[in-house]
């Protein structure tokens, strides 16, 4: 499978290298250059497989022959061996037609972790087989680094330091991420914001000198390798409720769009998808974008659903690319637009199709508070916020009640322990793997928020260059 960017103008990669690069040079982001199909037959076939096995069959078309059939089967098993739960991404039932996608069996207890296990074990490959050696810089605001650090700990490939605004991720987050005390593995309190955080890294990507010295790489949600991963738990959702005779509809909470693309993804190759549902919570750019035509970011307002705390949804530009079929001019206008004033139009025919691809609705703080509250009445289950505005919107999209409808629960309620607790006067206790969680010995350092400081650390303690 060859890659290509989605303004047009970078080189065609290979899957190794669309996967190591990231960002494409000219701005844009990697897209397969076609979507693989699959047949009605080719699901049918897939009945009664385990997730591993469904795994191997979605993302082979994707890599093609740049990795050994063996090699990719010995990789999907290392990386869901260690998951809570032998189905790695179960269903559950909440009421007559509704069912929970559980993506918050890994690690660290959110759905980064089912991407993340995988993307380190492909980068970890690919880099042992040219002899290099990275470095990986990131920001996280909670989920994504402490998943990036779990999967990437004690690899000799690549060296990992994760910036987090000091004092502002909750102690769970903190601690999945600081009590990790391998060799490779750095955790950076900074003093300062997430933002603040964002823009050191970003500061680093874009100082090209240091960029190349300690070969910086990311795995942020523009990575295809996680976009790829996702699309395997909407095919095993799906052919657990009846599929490929029988559609089935997905809610998704969405920030950077990557989950809900993989879903888009899983439509494109033929799994019969009634409905994909964006649910946002008061960060409502999506939303707003399907009912108006218009993107336009605003201000971030924190909410109990942290992780959708956005207002640039950085993979919403592969779906742009297809909605312009594929004119890479087309997509980079828009973007240089949304660079300069902040915002661009989609256009009648982009909003039409988008709007005929995807409902979406938001959930305000009160309506998620309320949706958790309610579902602990009616199955004493307890949910977290970003589940909750998936729930939400479920229920104000859903358009045909004999059609199953998948909202994907992305974290575990113990991740997110106090809305939690304040909405249903319940603790979510974390699983027995991690009980420990809170005595366990914490290592990290704390910087200013200051570019050079942070460029310095990295410096002193990247393997890169002393291979
Ligand atoms: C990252 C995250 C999301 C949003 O996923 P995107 O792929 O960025 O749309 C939703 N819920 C949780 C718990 C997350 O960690």
């Amino acid at each position: 499978m060859k890659y290509v960017s989605t303004r047009g103008k970078a080189p065609e990669l290979g899957f190794e290298d669309a996967l190591l690069t990231g960002l494409a040079r000219d701005g844009g982001l990697y897209v397969p250059a076609k979507w693989p199909r699959f047949s009605q037959g080719d699901f049918d076939a897939l009945a009664g497989a385990t997730y591993e096995e469904t795994a191997f069959v979605v993302m082979k078309p994707f890599i093609g022959d740049a990795i050994a059939d063996g090699d990719l089967k010995a990789m999907i098993e290392a990386a869901y061996a260690s998951f809570g739960h032998k189905a790695v991404a179960p269903l559950s039932q909440t009421g007559p037609n509704t069912w929970l996608l559980e993506l918050y069996h890994g690690p660290t207890l959110a759905f980064k972790d089912v991407a993340m296990q995988i993307l380190a074990r492909l980068f970890d490959h690919a880099l042992a087989k040219r002899g290099e050696r990275i470095t990986i810089v990131g920001a996280t605001s909670g989920d994504t680094g402490s998943a990036a650090i779990e999967a990437f700990k004690g690899r000799e490939t690549s060296d990992i330091f994760i910036l987090h605004p000091k004092g502002r991720v909750s102690d769970v987050q903190r601690r999945q991420m600081t009590t990790v005390l391998d060799a490779n593995v750095h955790n950076i309190a900074i003093e300062g914001s997430f933002d603040d955080c964002q823009a050191l890294v970003k500061a680093l990507f874009n100082d090209h000198g240091f960029r190349d010295e300690i070969r910086l790489a990311g795995v942020n949600s523009i990575n295809w390798g996680r976009v790829m991963a996702q699309i395997v738990y909407y095919v095993t959702a799906a052919l657990s409720l009846g599929a490929p005779q029988r559609k089935v509809a997905f809610s998704v909470p969405t920030g950077n769009f990557g989950d809900i693309f993989a879903g888009y993804v899983a439509r494109q190759m033929g799994l019969p998808i009634h409905q994909l549902i964006i649910a946002t919570n008061q960060n409502d750019i999506l939303a707003r974008t399907l009912e108006t035509g218009r993107y336009e970011t605003g201000k971030v307002v924190p909410s109990m659903s942290p992780s959708m705390d956005i207002q640039v949804s950085s993979n919403f530009e592969r779906l742009l690319f297809d909605l312009y079929e594929r004119d890479g001019e087309a997509v980079s206008a828009r973007m240089n637009s949304l660079a300069q004033s902040g915002g661009f139009e989609l256009g009648d025919e982009a909003f039409k199709k988008a709007r005929a691809l995807f409902a979406a609705a938001r959930a305000s703080e009160e309506e998620t508070a309320e949706t958790i509250a309610r579902l602990f009445k009616e199955t004493g289950r307890l949910i977290d916020p970003h589940t909750a505005v998936g729930i939400k919107a479920a229920e104000e999209c859903g358009a045909d009640k004999t059609v199953p409808m998948v909202t994907l629960s992305t974290a575990h309620p113990a991740k997110f322990p106090a809305p939690v607790e304040k909405v249903t006067g319940e603790h979510a206790a974390l699983p027995a793997r991690m009980a420990d969680l809170f005595e366990r010995e914490e290592r990290l350092d704390t910087l200013p928020n200051d570019v050079k400081a942070v460029a310095d650390f990295i410096r002193a303690r990247a393997r890169t260059g002393n291979t």
